[in-house]
């Protein structure tokens, strides 16, 4: 077991867990209030945001508006939509993009300086803020970085895994956190905690997600008691380089845009037969197709030739440095793509400020779920809501705590102790579970691989001690216990055993742990549940070498 120690009777107004886009947004936001960053990563690395190639969907041309930013939003949300969600995340766009330029992030510009915007599939009109082609997130990410560093207000402490929150019943009182490497945990007791850790990738074999996006913020809200939406809704990129890397490079859908082709090992363009989309129908739809072709045999490759051809290195760069590195030229051949996990759509549910189901807990960005993507996110509306419900959660902060006191920070005790490793089992457990999640609770579930999925995470979880594996079980239940519930195909959610989409569920849906706890319960004890744990060992004792 590890210890937990207070660092100091020193209680912090705020503390955010996660330094991506959106904790750094909102600690901006919230200066010059004292606010501690707690990340696991240094900011500005080990986070999705500035991974992002597209950009942030924003109505901010003569020829858009928010309402119709809002109806795309709503046309590819499966029916679980918030509405009244949707239309306050795309009405806020254009304050937000001001924000962004003023913190330095250098958008693509006309000779008149108007925002240059792009398309991407599903929406109707160009409407996507991008930087030099794919380089949006890392490009934004720098400037807040930058922005950050320059604030007294804001301290970082980086390289600190929060593994749980501190909490007496709903009230949520601080975050336990260890640094890496270390036995010893840290409390960081605070007056509101604000859970921006990001998403669950690294549940999955294949991700287009940093390793640090694994489900730890979603879990550790689930087993304070919080309230799980829509968990079962996960976005699997269609064109991730099927290269063997982990994580899987990704093939921004903006190549399809410029009119590149998915094709299969004999030449056929396959989306041609499946949708009158072809390569941009809705990412469910290609991700299956692609899925199936590589799951026959055929291959699946993306064909940028003649869309793209020799202007691809000046248009694509992270892309082409990703095929690059791969040892592949899309110039002159076409690249191996798969599905890889990109997004959670769902995630501990939130108000319009980004409030939780617990006291003094908010959550924003991908580890939320505010209803604003329903049963599936339209492109580039991830940043845009990371911005949009920062800054809400900033200004609902202020107004509980109208007077912020002092930031004098004591110091943390840095003395460096002996490290701790993954032991074999870990390293083990972790390999099955990304194994079974992808193979029960990717692109394609079923009730018999779901049930497996559950009762095999559960024999895990008993060979575990370490806090922030067992979280990675506990999201990985969260997430499956959520697909076996739900009985029918809507959005990023297929089951070939309920392919069709059912009205009387077209509702969100709503778990807590108790709840998740009984259908792990009722699958561990089913047959099909049994001959999972024993077709991988799981029902031996751990043998004394391994232990
Ligand atoms: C390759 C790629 C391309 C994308 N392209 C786009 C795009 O073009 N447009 C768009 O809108 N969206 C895009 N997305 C999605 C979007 O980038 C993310 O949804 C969004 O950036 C999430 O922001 P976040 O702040 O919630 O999480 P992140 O940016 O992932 O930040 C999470 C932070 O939390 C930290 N952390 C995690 N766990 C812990 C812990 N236990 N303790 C302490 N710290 C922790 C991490 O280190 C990190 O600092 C893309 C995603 C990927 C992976």
């Amino acid at each position: 077991m590890t210890s937990a120690r207070n660092v100091t009777t020193h209680i912090d107004d705020v503390v955010i867990l996660g330094g991506g886009l959106t904790g750094l947004f909102c600690a901006l936001k919230l200066a010059p209030r004292p606010v501690t960053i707690l990340s696991a990563s240094p900011i500005g690395e080990g986070a999705s945001s500035a991974w992002a190639q597209g950009g942030i969907a924003a109505a901010v041309s003569d020829e858009d508006s928010a309402a119709s930013h809002a109806a795309d939003t709503i046309a590819v949300g499966g029916g679980l939509c918030e509405e009244k969600i949707v239309r306050l995340m795309t009405e806020e766009a254009g304050e937000r993009i001001r924000d962004l330029l003023g913190y330095g992030v250098p958008f693509d510009t006309d000779l008149e300086g108007r925002l240059q915007l792009s398309r991407e599939a599903a929406h109707s009109v160009n409407r996507i803020v991008r930087v030099r082609g794919d380089m949006a997130g890392r490009a934004i990410m720098d400037a807040l970085v930058a922005a950050v560093r320059e604030t007294p207000s804001i301290r970082v402490v980086e390289g600190y895994l929060g593994e749980e929150l501190l909490h007496e019943g709903r009230l949520v009182t601080g975050v336990l956190a260890r640094r890496r490497g270390d036995r010893e945990r840290l409390a960081f007791p605070a007056h509101a905690v604000v859970l921006a850790s990001g998403g669950i990738g690294h549940l999955f074999a294949v991700t287009t997600n940093p390793p640090e996006a694994n489900g730890q913020g979603l879990a550790m809200a689930a087993r304070a008691g919080a309230v799980i939406a829509d968990a079962e809704f996960v976005q699997f990129h269609p064109t991730a380089l099927n290269v063997g890397h982990d994580p899987a490079p990704l093939a921004s859908e903006a190549l399809r845009g410029e009119g590149a082709t998915l094709i299969n090992g004999d030449g056929t363009r396959f989306m041609e037969a499946i949708d009158p989309l072809k390569e941009l129908a809705a990412r469910d739809v290609v991700a299956r197709a692609v899925f199936r072709e590589n799951a026959a045999g055929r291959g699946a490759f993306l064909d940028c030739r003649e869309a793209i051809g020799a202007a691809f290195a000046e248009k694509f760069p992270t892309v082409y440095a990703a095929c690059q590195a791969a040892g592949l030229d899309p110039v002159t051949q076409p690249i191996p793509v798969a599905p890889a996990e990109h997004y959670h759509m769902g995630g501990v549910l939130t108000d319009a400020n980004g409030r939780t189901s617990l006291d003094n807990l908010w959550a924003a960005g991908e580890v939320a779920s505010t209803g604003a993507h329903g049963a599936n996110r339209l492109a580039s509306n991830s940043l845009l809501e990371t911005v949009v419900f920062a800054a809400r959660i900033a200004e609902d902060i202020q107004n509980q705590m109208p007077n912020p006191r002092s930031a004098h920070w004591p110091g943390i005790d840095d003395r460096i102790q002996e490290p701790t490793r993954r032991n074999e089992v870990e390293r083990a457990a972790i390999t099955v579970l990304r194994e079974v999640m992808s193979a029960g609770v990717g692109v394609e579930r079923t009730g018999e691989g779901l049930t497996a999925t559950l009762a095999v995470l559960d024999a895990l979880e008993a060979r575990c001690a370490r806090r922030s594996i067992l979280n990675m079980m506990t999201a990985g239940k969260v997430v499956a216990a959520a697909a076996l519930l739900r009985t029918e195909s809507r959005g990023g959610h297929w089951r070939s055993d309920h392919p069709e989409l059912d009205p009387d569920q077209a509702h969100r849906s709503f778990l807590t742990m108790s709840q998740v706890d009984e259908v792990v319960r009722a699958a561990v004890e089913s047959d099909i549940g049994r001959a999972a744990v024993a077709a991988r060992g799981l029902d031996q004792p751990i043998s004394g070498d391994e232990a």
